[in-house]
């Protein structure tokens, strides 16, 4: 494991912590709160893929509804009136049923409520505490302040009620162009909190709307529709990452103003984002990825997008067991992403069936097996299952082992074939090495072995040990596949996002052509998992076809017994 391992995952303090908003939740259900009611959103903005941060978060608001006999929404937030991409909206309705197969697929827009938010946005400046700005957005800059200045208040901030309406109704009719005028909210241009500073809550933007179409010119900002949907929805607790904590206090005021919200504002609850050692997250950065032809789509295997994640192989109770594993706080942190790597191997250890599969193969010929013949030796399915039961499989005179299971001359502690040496067939017989052939370029081509007929595996054969076990395929009855090896997408640990193209691993995707699979494989489909004995396990993908497999590596073993 590496340096960054999450400090706080293996710790009592993560574990109660997992619960530190369900306590949050436990209170005000005993006050009767809300009238005892959760409900909870996940709220993407349709711009990308979700990665496996969003899963984290999507796991928790669900899961936090589901324990509490609540509700969960899904609410896309597309106030903004960007280029929506309808295939990011299928891709995050299909992860969110994968993640919660018991959720009712049913998908709201923020930008349904429109009307609703401005309605809101009047109700303010009826109120005195919303005024139309005519400020440039550099002077609007300038005016704010810094950290440690106050602010100055802007010279049109005691307009009246009367021209506010007049000018926003304007605003909305379409009269004035992008940029020359804004709506922002009157609090206090010398609050220590810079979000609380008069902030804009409406500007101008001459955009169609995928949803709205060209109903407005006029969009709310992300901070005052936000409060707003939420309340609107009739969501409890609104849970959000941590960079939202300092926007916490608007989203508050902005609600304690709304007579219809007042009463029962909806409360924001922050929790620390998710990042992955060797992982790169944020979905601009994925983006540019995906659009840049670094990787193989959205759903490549090496991403940690949600669906890249899914067709890499890893399940849903891993996932479930990672996150419940990483727990939820609120100290940031970068999670090792052995643990994700773990969680999956624990998972399949004793649900994926094991095979033999030979990625790099070469030929070993039996001399003294009869010719012709075959024979079915019984392989268990899972050592670690018995349950699993067992398979037959097919042996004959020419096999196929590894091509680094062999050396013509083997340094001290090589247990495995050579010259001379005795080793163990996996479900098989011993073999001795005797002989081997080379071509012309001094590389082994075959390899001649005599087997003991009294070795059979099963039969209790004890006379003597040997040292080096290796798995195989019957030369004479196998399968040609393709297999895909992945290693990190980063190499190095460090976060930097800048020049982060230049510090992607050039080696993370390897294609294996003619591997050898054990015939048996002919009975699985796409989506189904092995253990593959030594290397690890493999999901096959869907870019099979019926005469041709594809496996992806979904981890390899933690102690490959080499
Ligand atoms: P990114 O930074 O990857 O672009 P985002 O925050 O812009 O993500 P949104 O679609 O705006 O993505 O977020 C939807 C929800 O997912 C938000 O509530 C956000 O806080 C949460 N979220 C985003 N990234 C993570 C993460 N790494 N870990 C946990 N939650 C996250
Ligand atoms: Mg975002």
């Amino acid at each position: 494991m590496s340096e960054n391992i999450n400090e706080n995952a293996n710790n009592n303090e993560t574990r109660e912590s997992v619960n530190f908003i369900q306590k949050i939740i436990n209170d005000d259900i005993a006050n009767r709160k809300y009238n005892a009611r959760v409900h909870t959103r996940f709220p993407p903005e349709p711009n990308g893929f979700l990665h496996i941060g969003h899963a984290k978060s999507i796991c928790l608001n669900y899961g936090l509804a589901m324990k509490n006999n609540g509700k969960f929404n899904l609410r896309f937030d597309d106030t903004n009136p960007v280029k929506e991409d309808e295939s990011f909206v299928k891709s995050i309705i299909e992860d969110i049923q994968w993640l919660c197969p018991q959720w009712d697929g049913h998908a709201l827009y923020a930008s349904d409520y429109f009307d609703k938010m401005y309605e809101c946005a009047v109700e303010l400046i009826k109120k005195g505490l919303a005024y139309i700005d005519d400020l440039t957005a550099d002077q609007i800059r300038e005016y704010r302040g810094t950290l440690t200045e106050p602010g100055k208040e802007s010279p049109n901030r005691n307009r009246s009620i009367e021209e506010n309406l007049d000018l926003f109704t304007r605003m909305k009719n379409g009269e004035f162009e992008n940029g020359k005028l804004v709506l922002r909210a009157k609090i206090d241009m010398a609050s220590p909190n810079i979000n609380m500073r008069d902030p804009v809550i409406y500007r101008i933007m001459h955009e169609y709307h995928h949803n709205s179409k060209d109903k407005w010119c006029i969009y709310p900002m992300y901070d005052f529709a936000h409060p707003i949907e939420d309340a609107y929805e009739g969501i409890t607790h609104s849970i959000c990452t941590l960079e939202f904590e300092d926007h916490r206090p608007f989203y508050d005021w902005v609600l304690a103003n709304l007579d219809e919200f007042k009463d029962e504002p909806t409360q924001q609850i922050e929790f620390a984002k998710l990042y992955l050692s060797k992982t790169m997250m944020g979905k601009r950065y994925l983006k540019q990825m995906v659009e840049e032809g670094y990787v193989d789509g959205w759903d490549d295997p090496r991403m940690p997008t949600i669906s890249g994640i899914r067709r890499r192989g890893y399940t849903v109770e891993s996932l479930y067991r990672f996150l419940d594993e990483i727990g939820v706080s609120k100290a940031q942190s970068v999670v090792d992403i052995a643990m994700l790597e773990n969680a999956i191997r624990e998972d399949l250890k004793e649900k994926a069936p094991r095979t033999m599969a030979v990625l790099d193969p070469i030929k070993v010929i039996i001399t003294n097996y009869p010719e012709g013949q075959v024979e079915y030796l019984d392989a268990e399915n899972n050592s670690e299952n018995e349950a699993m039961g067992t398979r037959k499989i097919s042996f004959s005179r020419e096999i196929y082992i590894e091509r680094d299971d062999f050396m013509e001359e083997p340094p001290k502690k090589y247990f495995r074939l050579f010259p001379g040496n005795e080793v163990r067939l996996r479900h098989a017989y011993f073999i001795k090495c005797n002989d081997y052939k080379k071509d012309e370029n001094g590389n082994v081509t075959e390899i001649y072995c005599t087997y003991d007929p009294a070795t059979k595996s099963g039969t209790g054969f004890t006379e003597r040990k040997v040292k080096g076990t290796l798995h195989w395929v019957d030369a004479n009855n196998c399968i040609d596949s393709t297999i895909r090896l992945y290693d990190y997408m980063m190499e190095t640990e460090d976060y930097d996002k800048t020049n982060f193209l230049e510090k992607l691993n050039p080696n993370s995707k390897i294609v294996l052509e003619n591997c050898k699979l054990e015939q048996n494989i002919k009975e699985f489909k796409v989506g189904d998992r092995f253990q593959f004995l030594r290397h690890g396990y493999f999901i096959i993908d869907r870019d099979s076809t019926d005469d041709h497999y594809v496996f992806n590596q979904i981890v390899s073993l933690k102690s490959s017994y080499k």
